[in-house]
C-alpha cells in the first residue's frame, strides 16, 4: 500500500468544507482511505473554545489543585472544569486526568488539545463532539467514496510513546475479525480481532506528524481489508473492560 499526505491544506476555519478542500487537491479513488486529523474536524466544527467558558466548580478546583501538588506545576482550574465537561467518567485525577470521552474514547485531557489550537486567540481545541458522525459527513460531502477515519494522537498505557489512533470511522469497519479463520499449523484462532482503524491512523501518522507541517490529512491506497468479518466494536464497554475497572479503585501515591 501507499500511505501519502494530501499537500496544500490551508489553516482550517469554521464552516470550512474538508471534503471540498481535500478533493481539490487530491483525485481520491473509491477504494482509498482518508484520514483526517481531529484537529481540522474540530476547527471546522468550531470546537475551539477558550478557558472562559469555563469557569471552575469545586470539582475542578479541588482536581487541579491536586495535580499541582502532585506536578509542582501550576494548573488552571478552568483547565478541569473543561476536561470534566467533555467527559463522562474521570478514570484518573491524579497524576494526570485520565477521562472517558462522550462517544467512549479513553484519553488524557479528554482529548482537549492547546497545541495546532489556530492563530484567532483562542486557548482550546475539544475534540469533536461526534467523530462517526462526523466522518460520515466528509465522506456524504466527497464526489469519490472512500472509507474515512478521523484521527487523533494519543498516548498509551504500558509504552512509551504516542501514536494515531481512530477516534470516528465511515465506509469501514473498526476491525477485521480473524476468529475461526486459521493459522499456519491449521490451528482455529479464537481470540484475533485487528483493530485496522488504529493501524490505519497509525499509518498516517507517520507522513502528518504533529507539530507545523500543515499536514492533516493522509491517503491510505491500495490496502485491501481483505475477505473477513468486520465489527465496529473500538471501545469496551466498561462492563469487559477490568484494566479500567481495577483503575476506578487506584488512588495515585508519590513514592
Ligand atoms: P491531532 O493529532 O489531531 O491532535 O493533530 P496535530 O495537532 O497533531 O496536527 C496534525 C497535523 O495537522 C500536523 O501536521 C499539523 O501541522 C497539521 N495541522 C493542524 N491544523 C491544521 C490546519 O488548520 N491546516 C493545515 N494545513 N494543517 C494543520
Ligand atoms: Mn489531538
Ligand atoms: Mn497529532
Amino acid at each position: 500500500m501507499d500511505v501519502f499526505a494530501v499537500p496544500g491544506l490551508p489553516e482550517v476555519r469554521p464552516g470550512d468544507d474538508l471534503a471540498a478542500l481535500v478533493e481539490s487537491r487530491a483525485d481520491l479513488r473509491d477504494d482509498d482511505v482518508l484520514l483526517v486529523a481531529s484537529t481540522v474536524v474540530s476547527k471546522a466544527e468550531d470546537r475551539r473554545a477558550d478557558l472562559d467558558d469555563f469557569p471552575a466548580g469545586p470539582r475542578a478546583k479541588e482536581i487541579a489543585e491536586r495535580l499541582e501538588a502532585v506536578s509542582g506545576e501550576e494548573k488552571d482550574p478552568r483547565f478541569a472544569q473543561a476536561v470534566l465537561e467533555e467527559s463522562t467518567e474521570i478514570i484518573m485525577d491524579a497524576p494526570f486526568l485520565l477521562t472517558a470521552t462522550r462517544f467512549g474514547h479513553v484519553g488524557v485531557n479528554a482529548g482537549i488539545d492547546r497545541s495546532n489550537v489556530g492563530d484567532e486567540g483562542h486557548d482550546l481545541l475539544l475534540l469533536p463532539e461526534r467523530p462517526s458522525e462526523s466522518a460520515d459527513r466528509i465522506r456524504r460531502n466527497l464526489s469519490a467514496d472512500p472509507a474515512v477515519i478521523v484521527t487523533d494522537t494519543s498516548g498509551r498505557p504500558f509504552r512509551h510513546g504516542q501514536r494515531g489512533v481512530a477516534i470516528g470511522w465511515s465506509g469501514i469497519p473498526a476491525s477485521r475479525d480473524w476468529r475461526g479463520e486459521t493459522d499456519r499449523d491449521g490451528h482455529e484462532l479464537e481470540v484475533t480481532v485487528e483493530a485496522v482503524v488504529d493501524e490505519l491512523a497509525a499509518a498516517a501518522n507517520l507522513v502528518t506528524g504533529e507539530g507545523d507541517d500543515g499536514l492533516p490529512v493522509a491517503v491510505v491506497r491500495d490496502w485491501e481489508f481483505g475477505n473477513h468479518e468486520g465489527s465496529d466494536n473500538l471501545y469496551r464497554d466498561v462492563d469487559g473492560d477490568f484494566v479500567r475497572q481495577a483503575l476506578r479503585g487506584w488512588e495515585f501515591a508519590r513514592n
